[in-house]
């Protein structure tokens, strides 16, 4: 515990209603410290029993995270790195179930002396813990609790934080509250009734919120947010107006604009130098401006929920910043392939890719897709199982074997090109993922090594499947050029096609790592080639 470092604290909560994108907002208020020169890290409270989202179904929580340490964390952690300097780690996401697992484990080795284990104080310090464990070395700590004021379960977590404003100078936290304004048709009108509701809430647990980010459609008028900070008690210009924006990138300009970055320090009583966000502004001005418009159609199971995929998402977007291009992105469900045929699907698009995945549904359509871009020479990223479809692939059509698959589909494939390591059988579920950042040597001249120009990369995992060793020389001999290898273990990790317009895939997760300000290599590469099939077909 470091409760005598410097360390400042920012807690953000949220009202009304979920989804409000308060990830966004901590995310965004990150950006605005950074660029006034101060360094800050993030903690992330999860109120659910779960230990940790890795086993959580993508439909229901939106993608897992995967941290360099190789944690399995909340999606929430991925806007953080994607709009700071921060780098996530196990450290920065807690679950209620994590925090009640760390209390239990203590009480059965006997820490606590054989007293009563209670919510307050033992699990509520063990709260306090996480936030004060990150404090060393960084100006600011921005701790989001998720779920929204009024749910059971984030009072252990509004308990604990409410006793940072005791524990320390009151210069030393801030309490931020994003709410949502909406505007009722029938009256005409915004409505303030629902954010002073959720901050009396909050005052009854006796937090009284020193900002409040108000989520609106439109301009609120200097009335409303007058009355705003009357009724709940805060400074007028503590009342920051965070409209509807139409790209996420635009959010730390817009707070920026309304006084967010001001209001903090001076309460923070934080020295730090003038914002500095020209970074941002040019950010969004190529994301409103683009020269072209490209469309990649992406094949995957979880097609409904887009935030299962969040991450590539936004690689793809950075990959069109990189490019001055806007990338339309198809969601194709991959079991539509399956019963219909690629034809339909792929006859406008610029690039196809197929991401990660677990499971065996849809997966002869995703190989459809696959044998679809390399016969037409449409630019493809295959990653994680999208590379491993791409692999059984071309062991089918071009390699000649026929009964390739991956044990994961089928335990007793005839020829398994992909496979469980020798070694990791039968060991637990849990247990055999490979999770987390490995090295990776790029071999010279290849399309992996001319987009990363460098020859050792490090990128993370989320995957128990591998390529299988055996069969490596067999297509080598066909023409799938393997250009990445993680040489310790002589694991395959890139393969590519080399006479096709752009065709590679990883069994690493790029998008992890991707972020507006330096798009991703491999996603700058794959858009500029859907880029130039763009110009060729217009040609
Ligand atoms: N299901 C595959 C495996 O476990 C791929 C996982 C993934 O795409 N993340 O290896």
């Amino acid at each position: 515990m470091n409760e005598n470092s410097n360390s400042k604290f920012i807690f953000v909560t949220g009202g009304v209603v979920s989804s409000l994108g308060k990830g966004i907002a901590a995310a965004s208020i990150g950006t605005l410290l950074e660029s006034a020169g101060l360094k800050v890290t993030f903690l992330k409270f999860d109120p659910y029993i779960n230990v940790d989202p890795g086993t959580m179904n993508p439909f229901q929580h939106g993608e897992v995270f995967v941290t360099d340490d190789g944690a399995e964390t909340d999606m929430d952690l991925g806007h953080y790195e994607r709009f700071t300097n921060f780098i996530a780690a196990r450290a920065n996401n807690f679950t209620t179930g994590k925090i009640y697992f760390n209390v239990i484990t203590k009480e059965r080795r006997g820490e606590y002396l054989g007293g009563t284990v209670q919510m307050v104080p033992h699990i509520t310090d063990e709260i306090k813990k996480c936030v004060l464990d990150l404090a060393d070395s960084k100006d600011v700590v921005i701790v989001e609790i998720g779920g929204t004021v009024g749910d059971i379960e984030s009072l252990p977590f509004l308990e604990a934080i409410r006793q940072f404003r005791f524990d320390l100078p009151k210069d030393r936290t801030l309490y931020i509250h994003l709410t949502l304004i909406p505007f009722v048709k029938a009256a005409d009108e915004l409505k303030t009734k629902p954010t002073q509701h959720s901050v009396n809430k909050l005052r009854e647990i006796g937090i009284q919120p020193d900002i409040l980010l108000c989520r609106t459609d439109r301009p609120i008028p200097h009335e409303a947010k007058r009355k705003i900070a009357l009724f709940c008690n805060v400074a007028p210009e503590a009342v920051i107006i965070a409209r509807d924006v139409d790209s996420i990138y635009e959010v730390p300009l817009m707070l920026h604009e309304d006084g967010l970055d001001k209001i903090i320090l001076k309460n923070l009583n934080l020295s730090a130098g003038t914002s500095d966000i020209k970074a941002w502004e040019d950010i969004t001005h190529r994301v409103k401006n683009p020269e072209c418009r490209v469309k990649i159609a992406v094949v995957g199971k979880y097609v409904d929920l887009k935030d299962s995929y969040k991450s590539l998402f936004e690689a793809l977007i950075h990959g069109g910043i990189a490019n001055k291009a806007a990338v339309d992105i198809q969601w194709i469900d991959a079991e539509e392939v399956e019963k219909i045929g690629p034809e339909t699907f792929f006859s406008n698009v610029q690039g196809i890719l197929v991401p990660g995945g677990f499971g065996n549904r849809g997966i002869e359509g995703k190989i459809a897709s696959i044998r679809f871009a390399r016969e037409h020479n449409i630019p493809f990223f295959g990653i994680c199982l999208g590379m491993q479809c791409a692999v059984i692939e071309f062991a089918r059509n071009v390699a000649g074997i026929k009964g390739a698959n991956s044990t994961e589909f089928d335990e007793k494939a005839d020829q398994p090109v992909i496979h469980i390591m020798p070694g990791q059988e039968g060991v637990e579920k849990g247990g055999t993922m490979r999770l987390g950042a490995y090295p990776c040597v790029l071999m010279p001249n290849s399309l992996a090594y001319h987009s990363y120009r460098s020859a050792l990369i490090y990128e993370r995992h989320r995957h128990r499947y591998e390529f299988n060793n055996d069969y490596r020389d067999i297509f080598i001999k066909n023409g799938l050029a393997i250009s990445g290898i993680y040489s310790e273990k002589d694991l395959v990790e890139i393969v590519e096609i080399k006479e096709h317009p752009w065709f590679l895939a990883t069994q690493f997760h790029p998008e992890f790592k991707s972020k507006p300000a330096s798009p991703h290599p491999l996603f700058t590469s794959f858009i500029a080639a859907a880029v130039k099939q763009l110009k060729n077909s217009k040609q």
